[in-house]
């Protein structure tokens, strides 16, 4: 067991610093102050960073760790507590690590026992969950999808039973594909869709799966919210026949409950087929 201490240990400290996600105003004092304070801050993109930091008169030296460079910059990093100095690490927006760059960095300096802060402050999905009308617990933070058709659709599959609310990250170029495997994969659900968070042209949409077809065109950056699904369909506890009744339920047609239910259950759709029609039979 290690416990760490972070404000009563005088060790020195890798600060995880969220920075705003459009509206500039969205960092807090205590931000701006550690920011100004350790001796090198670390972002994703430091040409990026570097007008936030002038905005807030800090100019402390920036060193870039990006997604090619993380690797090496663990030892730097490392090193450089070791010495006792302190570090801050940001993104281009939102809390680092939350579909960005510092995973690798903050599991080996956990591993190896260091302090490691991370600062409350912004990111994208809290404010599109509790703004979007849907249950804000329990909630299942996804991320992006994975950009491949087939992949997407396994990760939905899979996703489907569970009654939680569904929060992914997309980019607007993918979101109609999104949707409709969505629909494919999940029946009839809500869906919100939070959009430009913080920024002048902010916009949250609230539609249903089957609705997806009128929705235009989206352009900038979105939050992707989705109903969980309305009964839980533990496949111990129900049987076939129970879980195409209950994909029925959900919306969908009986061709696709039959499809659904035989790939969750990872039998062949025939058998699952043969035993909705000896079920429907005997019900006349
Ligand atoms: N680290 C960030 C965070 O804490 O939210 C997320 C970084 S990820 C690379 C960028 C994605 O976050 C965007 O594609 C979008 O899905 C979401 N995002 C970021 N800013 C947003 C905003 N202002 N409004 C809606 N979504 C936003």
């Amino acid at each position: 067991m290690h416990i760490q201490r972070s404000y009563l240990d005088e060790t020195p400290a890798l600060y995880l610093v969220p920075t705003p996600i459009g509206n500039l105003k969205d960092i807090t004092y205590r931000s701006v102050e550690i920011l100004q304070t350790v001796a090198r801050i670390y972002a994703e993109d430091t040409r990026h960073s570097s007008g936030l930091l002038r905005h807030y008169g800090i100019d402390t030296p920036l060193r870039s760790l990006h997604e090619h460079n993380e690797s090496a910059r663990i030892e730097e990093i490392d090193n450089i507590l070791a010495e006792g100095v302190e570090v801050a690490l940001i993104t281009d927006a939102g809390t680092p690590l939350i579909s960005d760059p510092g995973g690798r960095l903050v599991d080996t300096l956990v591993a190896r026992g260091r302090k490691v802060v991370a600062l409350p402050g912004p990111t994208a999905f809290l404010p599109a969950i509790v703004a979007s009308g849907l249950p804000p617990h329990p909630f299942l933070f996804f991320g992006f999808l994975p950009s491949k058709a087939g992949e997407r659709r396994q990760r939905l599959r899979a996703l489907s039973t569970l009654t939680y609310t569904l929060v992914f990250y997309e980019a607007p170029q993918r979101l109609h594909a999104s949707l409709e495997a969505m629909k494919e994969s999940f029946g009839e659900r809500r869906v919100v869709i939070a959009r430009e968070l913080s920024k002048k042209y902010e916009e949250i949409t609230r539609l249903r799966l089957s609705e997806v077809h009128d929705l235009p065109k989206l352009k900038g950056e979105l939050v992707l919210l989705v109903e969980g699904a309305s009964q839980d369909v533990s496949l111990e506890r129900v049987d076939a026949v129970d879980h195409v009744q209950l994909l029925l339920e959900d919306g969908f047609s009986e061709k696709d409950a039959i499809k659904q239910a035989a790939s969750a259950r990872g039998v062949k759709k025939n058998e699952v087929y043969m035993a909705y029609q000896r079920y429907k039979t005997n019900l006349e």
